[in-house]
């Protein structure tokens, strides 16, 4: 693979995302910095990557400055679980502005173009269904959730003023649930809690009713999607939505799991957390246009990948 020349930093490059982030542009020949305070990556997510010459790990917290030579900043660092970022939620808002604050110095100083992971939060328990970027949200600015939603809201207000004030080059990606091979066993997301469960016999926990709703997508469409951001055209600043529009209710993907995981395991029943959203879909009719991007990915074929990687790690 011939090298691009090209510098890029990944934030949060040892997480979930970011490692499938380093990967993709390591195959593509880029030059990787993976910034990591290992809060909650790990080491073996970007294992197959540490002896490669264009790939670099530097063990920093955002929320201090930094300064580096790079072309291109990926800012993903941030805790994206509810139990990993409601566990220490004034470190995850410091880690949501005081780290975009420092990525957008990064990029002023250096010239370099900057894409935010947003995510679907920034909407709230939306009132309007699908969700579209001009919906401008519901969010209680005081709940469990805030740190995070008020947050990733904040990072964006900084990513288009430094836009207005510098001229910077960015790029705001909003990103609905993902799901796939790396996330933790622990993480606490529906996805893997439910395939751990159901391959360890154990009962599968479905807050409240069951009758909420999640549109999710697969990692590698995912990736494709931030790569396609990160390359439009300099005056295209998104907001842009990236997620699956297949929407179904948690109850429903509780039942696939068992049915294709062949588990035994019981659906149960625990309380809802609080300001949990009622729906959400993205409405992805920007990414279509402005990326030329789709998710490929069904469902089944995407859970049947990540139980077959759980199942691999929990054997070793
Ligand atoms: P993750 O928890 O696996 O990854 C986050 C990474 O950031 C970890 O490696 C963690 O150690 C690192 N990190 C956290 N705080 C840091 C700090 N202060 N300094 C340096 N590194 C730090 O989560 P993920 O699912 O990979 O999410 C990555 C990004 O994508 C996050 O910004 C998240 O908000 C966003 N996002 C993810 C989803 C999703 O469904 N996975 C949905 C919407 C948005
Ligand atoms: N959920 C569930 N059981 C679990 C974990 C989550 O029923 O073990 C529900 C949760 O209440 C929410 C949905 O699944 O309605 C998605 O939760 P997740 O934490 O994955 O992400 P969110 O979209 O809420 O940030």
């Amino acid at each position: 693979m011939r090298s691009t020349g090209q510098r890029t930093l990944v934030t949060g490059g040892a997480g979930f995302l970011g490692s499938h982030v380093c990967d993709a542009l390591i195959r593509r020949g880029d030059d990787v910095l993976c910034v990591d305070n290992f809060h909650t990556g790990t080491r073996d997510n970007i294992a197959a990557l540490l002896e490669h010459p264009r790939f670099e790990l530097l063990q920093h917290d955002v929320t201090l400055p930094l300064d580096v030579a790079v072309d291109r900043i990926f800012n993903l660092a941030c805790p994206a679980s509810p139990v990993h970022y409601q566990h220490d939620p004034v470190q995850t808002t410091r880690t949501c502005v005081h780290g975009a604050m420092n990525m957008l110095a990064l990029a002023h100083k250096r010239g370099a173009r900057i894409l935010q992971a947003s995510t679907s939060e920034v909407y709230g328990d939306p009132e309007v269904h699908p969700q579209p970027e001009s919906y401008w949200g519901r969010v209680n600015p005081i709940g469990m959730r805030s740190c995070y939603n008020e947050g990733k809201r904040c990072a964006e207000t900084l990513f288009f003023d430094y836009r207005r004030q510098y001229d910077l080059q960015i790029k705001v990606v909003r990103i609905f649930n993902t799901y796939g091979p790396r996330m933790y066993v622990d993480d606490g997301r529906v996805v893997s809690n439910f395939i751990v469960q159901a391959l360890r016999g154990e009962d599968v926990t479905l807050y409240g009713d069951g009758s909420q709703t999640r549109s999710f997508c697969y990692v590698d469409d995912l990736i494709e999607a931030l790569l396609a951001a990160m390359d439009t055209p300099a005056d295209f600043t998104g907001p842009v939505n990236v997620g699956n529009p297949a929407e179904l209710s948690m109850r429903e993907l509780a039942e696939r799991v068992l049915r294709l995981s062949g588990s035994r395991s019981r659906i149960v029943h625990r309380p809802l957390p609080p300001d949990d959203p009622k729906v959400r879909r993205p409405d992805i009719a920007l990414a279509e246009r402005a990326l030329g991007w789709q998710p490929r990915v069904p469902l089944d074929a995407g859970l049947e990948k990540t139980i077959a990687y759980f199942r691999a790690h929990l054997n070793a």
